[in-house]
């Protein structure tokens, strides 16, 4: 990557130009051989004639060179984890390994249809039952579905299986409500309402974790279920869930865990050990497969054993000699294609084994991945301390929570703190994440980086920290390395550009 010094400009060029400025009227990468077809038109194919475009569509015309120059010089203008530590944090942002991505290109997995002969997709059920044998041990829960395709996907599903357990009940009419604490994860009261809860809010307390009373004094019969995140996404663990279920449990409502952040407590703390029912695991957070590119993802979900039959069909089974698909009588109904993203499996299975096993046991060792993770949290929340307000300064998890607190006597804020990060290479921590926190920025480092690679980013942290003391102007006009720098974000989410237009459309 290019990298900037903190200070420079970049040269404007016409490296800069859209492939559409670029484009050249008849300007050819690729040519098709001579048609030695009869030509056939839409009308005789039953388009009806004003469904039939008379303009050209506005395709960008450039030679293959140029396409290829035009599309890695903007491949080299992101931040990757490819290139340096991506502290996004709530995404687990890990490394992801190449061996992985050639799995999962691998042994015709690519060609895999589900209507193929049952003998024919062995390989691929084994894969996937592997996958659910090795979630059910990290949940500490009896069955799960690897069809939901996101994180948030799998909150919906494990939801609608909530309110089925509730209607197989005969209660559906008074279980009404969710508690969510207030530091949750925007997608969990949407989840929530989507299925037609009212939603509970739980204050979090002056440690960063909901107070057990507040809890306790929420819970009545109305109570379909709680959803907790764990550790929550101020970095902390949650340290009563057994109470809380205990007491849920007396009021028959249903404990959901958002497993989201699962990266920290892998083979050492089994949620349903802790009296959780039901949760999901984002695939593509914590067993690699990027988070944040827009899929696709992998959101499977862990349910206790007796919720089993109103999961997504199908599931899969396993007889002495074969694997087999599963229906489940009180499925709530598919809501995916029968395989998942079966790709991402292939990706989480290769990073759960390359793992490593145990001498004495022979099992995978697990708990190594979240250890590093809440380890390099730490140091980085110890090296940070002195030069950010840590406004839960206890240890964290696998991410580190700051606050813009000690710059705002320079009239600066997190914005800037982020937009100045990026003068320094790094894609910005999250920002203004969890909401309970004002100025929040979530960093997450995961356990792929090195000692060397986490100071770097240490450094160029206490390196703005005394920029903000030093030269406040620097800080509040960056970036000074991007070309676009400070857009109304606003703007950009309520009316966003999607489509380039030619200077003659326009007028
Ligand atoms: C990422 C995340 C989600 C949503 O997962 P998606 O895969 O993005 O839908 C939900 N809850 C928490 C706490 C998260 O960090």
């Amino acid at each position: 990557m290019k990298r900037f010094g903190p200070t420079v400009k970049p040269i404007l060029s016409h490296e800069e130009a859209l492939i559409f400025e670029k484009s050249k009227p008849g300007r050819l990468g690729y040519s098709l051989p001579p048609l030695d077809v009869p030509e056939v038109q839409p009308q005789d194919l039953g388009v009806a004639s004003e469904q039939v475009r008379t303009d050209g569509a506005l395709f960008p015309e450039a030679s293959e060179n140029e396409l290829v120059r035009h599309f890695t010089r903007l491949s080299q203008k992101n931040c990757a984890i490819d290139l340096e530590l991506y502290p996004l944090g709530s995404c687990t942002m890990k490394y992801n390994p190449k061996i992985n991505e050639e799995l999962a290109s691998s042994f015709g997995f690519g060609d895999l249809h589900p209507f193929w002969p049952l003998n024919r997709l062995q390989p691929a059920l084994a894969i996937q039952y592997q996958i659910q044998e090795l979630l059910k041990i990290l949940t500490g829960l009896g069955a799960v579905s690897l069809q939901p395709s996101a994180g948030a996907h799998g909150e919906y599903v494990g939801i609608k299986v909530m309110r089925a357990y509730h209607r197989s009940k005969g209660q559906d009419e008074k279980k009404t409500k969710v508690l969510i604490p207030e530091s949750a994860h925007g997608t969990n009261p949407a989840t929530c309402s989507m299925v037609g809860y009212e939603i509970v809010s739980i204050p979090t307390n002056e440690k960063g974790i909901v107070e057990l009373q507040d809890v306790f004094d929420l819970i009545d019969d109305s109570t379909a279920g709680i959803m907790m995140t764990n550790p929550n996404t101020l970095g902390l663990f949650e340290t009563q869930l057994p109470q809380i279920a205990k007491r849920l449990h007396e009021v028959d409502g249903l404990f959901y865990m958002d497993g989201a952040n699962f990266n920290a407590l892998l083979g050492i703390s089994f949620p349903g050990d802790l009296g959780v029912d039901l949760m999901h695991i984002n695939l593509h957070k914590t067993f690699s497969t990027p988070h944040g590119g827009g899929g696709p993802g992998a959101g499977a979900v862990a349910v206790r054993q007796d919720l089993e039959k109103f999961l997504p069909s199908p599931l899969v089974g396993k007889t002495d000699s074969e694997y087999f698909w599963k229906e489940n009588e009180a499925s709530i109904g598919r809501v995916g294609g029968y395989f998942g993203n079966f790709s991402i499996q292939v990706r989480a299975l290769a990073y759960l084994l390359s793992i490593g096993n145990d001498p004495k046991t022979k099992s995978p060792i697990f708990r190594r991945i979240s250890e590093a993770a809440v380890l390099n949290a730490n140091y980085i929340r110890a090296r940070l301390k002195d030069y950010y307000r840590i406004p839960f300064d206890t240890i964290c998890m696998h991410e580190v929570l700051l606050s813009d607190e000690l710059q705002k006597s320079q009239k600066l804020s997190t914005q800037d703190i982020a937009k100045r990060l990026m003068d320094y290479g790094y894609h910005p921590m999250t920002v203004y994440f969890p909401l309970v926190v004002s100025g929040a920025m979530l960093i997450e480092p995961t356990e792929s980086e090195s000692k060397e690679s986490i100071d770097r980013f240490c450094e160029a942290m206490i390196s703005i920290a005394r920029e903000c003391q030093e030269n406040p102007k620097l800080v509040s006009t960056a970036p000074h390395s991007c070309f676009r720098t400070r857009p109304d974000e606003l703007l950009a989410q309520k009316k966003p550009k999607l489509r380039w237009l030619s200077e003659e459309s326009l007028h």
